[in-house]
């Protein structure tokens, strides 16, 4: 059986069943949206390479992107320069916290898209010349990605507003260094919006499967994405998506992914599955426990890590 068909045929709801049964992990206490989550919510989703998305447990149940929105953010500004590439930005994992207060002490750049300082800057250079056409043209371009009209939660977004500080902190380092070229709290504004974003597990998996064939959203057929900004998105998920957890994750699951702190993973297998997973208890690296076992689960079952080499 190749690979697609297994993909077709594989059992979801017994490996959702069997994951379920961890109980591990904390939730996130940044903003009271994600402390008061239900730790039992547990959604899982994918959607192949014909389009076809199948969802166990709570899959729609819809909670904050957070940041997960990062690589996507990227590719925004990446298709808005036209490049690949950005000089502002680094591409080399930190190894460090995701609001580390950390530039590359050379450049002033942030070390990659990925922490908080790269996603204010990929934030700020998306197209728009304010605040508000910056944050509509990502909700646009995030709304084509998952093939559905997205929203973004208003009271998260406030919440992560007041609590924003290291992120004001290194808004104002990279201000200072040269590096950000909008004011501080134009570009705070714009990446609080995106972190406020609604998505299900549904969703996650539809956008992961829209990276995993080159920029076409498998569901609706469009193209939403050039090749090259896919692949340098998909590059940097795979070096840097899980936070000071990226290095074990790609050796043991093998594929590029992104985590959220309220418990959302998006993971990508090129040319083959897009996968969504919601579930709010973290790992102590700050990934979701059911998220990370139900990924590792579903490369070993259906081969996926990207290194296998049979
Ligand atoms: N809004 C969060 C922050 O910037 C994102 C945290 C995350 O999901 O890693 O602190």
């Amino acid at each position: 059986m190749d690979i697609d068909e297994r993909i077709r045929t594989f059992d979801l709801d017994r490996l959702h069943a069997s994951v379920a049964e961890s109980h591990d992990g904390e939730v996130d206490r940044s903003v009271p949206e994600h402390a008061d989550a239900d730790t039992g919510l547990f959604g899982l989703a994918v959607c192949d390479r014909s389009g076809e998305l199948r969802s166990v447990g709570d899959a729609d149940v819809t909670f904050p992107v957070q940041s997960a929105v990062k690589p996507f953010v990227y590719a925004l500004a990446l298709v808005d320069a036209g490049a690949s590439d950005l000089d502002e930005i680094g591409i080399e994992p930190t190894g460090e916290a995701f609001d580390a207060v950390r530039l590359e002490s050379d450049t002033g750049r942030p070390p990659n898209p990925m922490v908080n300082a790269g996603a204010l800057l990929t934030a700020s250079l998306v197209a728009g010349g304010s605040a508000q056409e910056r944050s509509d043209r990502i909700l646009q371009g995030l709304s084509a990605l998952a093939g559905r009209e997205l929203r973004v939660d208003d009271e998260v977004s406030r919440s992560e507003h007041l609590s924003g500080d290291r992120n004001r902190a290194l808004g104002h380092l990279m201000h200072s260094a040269g590096t950000l070229h909008v004011e501080v709290e134009e570009a705070i504004e714009v990446y609080a919006r995106a972190c406020a974003v609604s998505v299900s597990a549904e969703t996650l998996a539809v956008m992961g499967a829209t990276l995993a064939f080159g920029g076409r959203n498998p569901m609706t057929g469009d193209r939403v994405l050039p090749v090259e900004v896919v692949r340098s998105t998909l590059s940097v998920m795979a070096t840097c998506g899980m936070y000071d957890g990226s290095g074990r994750w790609m050796h043991r699951v093998g594929m590029p992914a992104k985590s959220g702190v309220a418990g959302g993973v998006v993971a990508s297998a090129p040319r083959h599955l897009g996968i969504g997973v919601y579930s709010p208890p973290l790992d102590e690296r700050g990934n979701s426990v059911r998220g990370v076992l139900a990924c590792e689960r579903l490369a070993d079952d259906l081969g996926l890590h990207a290194f296998t080499v049979a």
